[in-house]
């Protein structure tokens, strides 16, 4: 049997000046992860689904994802022209991608969508993909850098949108990057909110939570922090 093509193409019509463009995408059969971090960084074994969620217009650079409105307004346009589109100079995405070309698709959403000031949401989301980005190749420098740009979203939005539909995981992912930029006293606020929160429903956030605490501790007692946040006195 001939080996499958990972990749397939669809047509997109760009949100901006409504040009109709192929990008590329991991078939849904392929797209099952070998592993997954507990800030959901997934690792596949053939080609990685993530390189392909940003769709790239070649015509004027507008760099979207499926979140991502489905045209802009008139200040918008005017926005990503003069910050973004004026400087673009014509590239095409739309096939297999390489690490570089997928860091390059995430880094041009993100001031795409700056430019436009879409949701914070989609911001934070954005930074947090580069930061796994960089997690791949190992670049731990940049990876926390971005982590950090990433946490900062998080918690504005978390601010702004109040107690919403996906907030558990939300806190989750909250207490979780705190974890990971080894900021432990904040990160054991927020997996405790989200743990002794009554009106939080979400089982499988609130183990994943407790999950994230113990291996927290761990950390907390090989550092010389006592578990519940204070400097060891031994
Ligand atoms: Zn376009």
């Amino acid at each position: 049997m001939p080996e499958l093509i990972p990749l397939y193409s669809i047509k997109i019509i760009c949100c901006n000046c409504e040009h109709e463009f192929s990008t590329s995408r991991v078939r849904p059969s392929l797209k099952k992860a070998i592993r997954r971090d507990a800030d959901f960084c997934s690792y596949y074994k053939n080609e990685n689904p993530d390189y392909y969620v940003v769709r790239v217009c070649p015509s004027c650079g507008f760099a979207s994802t499926e979140n991502s409105a489905d045209k802009l307004a008139d200040w918008q346009r005017k926005s990503f022209s003069d910050q973004v589109g004026k400087r673009w100079i014509s590239r095409d995405f739309g096939e297999k991608r390489d690490w570089e070309a997928a860091l390059e698709t995430y880094k041009l959403a993100l001031i795409c969508a700056q430019s436009i000031k879409d949701k914070d949401r989609i911001i934070a989301s954005l930074l947090h993909h580069i930061a796994w980005m960089y997690r791949y190749k190992g670049d731990t420098a940049q990876e926390q850098r971005f982590l950090r740009y990433s946490l900062d979203m998080y918690v504005k939005v978390f601010e702004n949108d109040g107690i919403g539909g996906n907030d558990a995981r939300l806190m989750y992912l909250i207490g979780e990057l705190y974890r990971r930029i080894s900021d432990f006293g904040n990160a054991v606020k927020w997996f405790s909110r989200l743990i002794n929160d009554q009106k939080i429903m979400d089982a499988a956030m609130i183990r994943a939570a407790r999950e994230q605490w113990a291996i927290l501790r761990e950390q907390m007692q090989g550092d010389g922090v006592s578990p519940d946040g204070l400097p060891s006195t031994t």
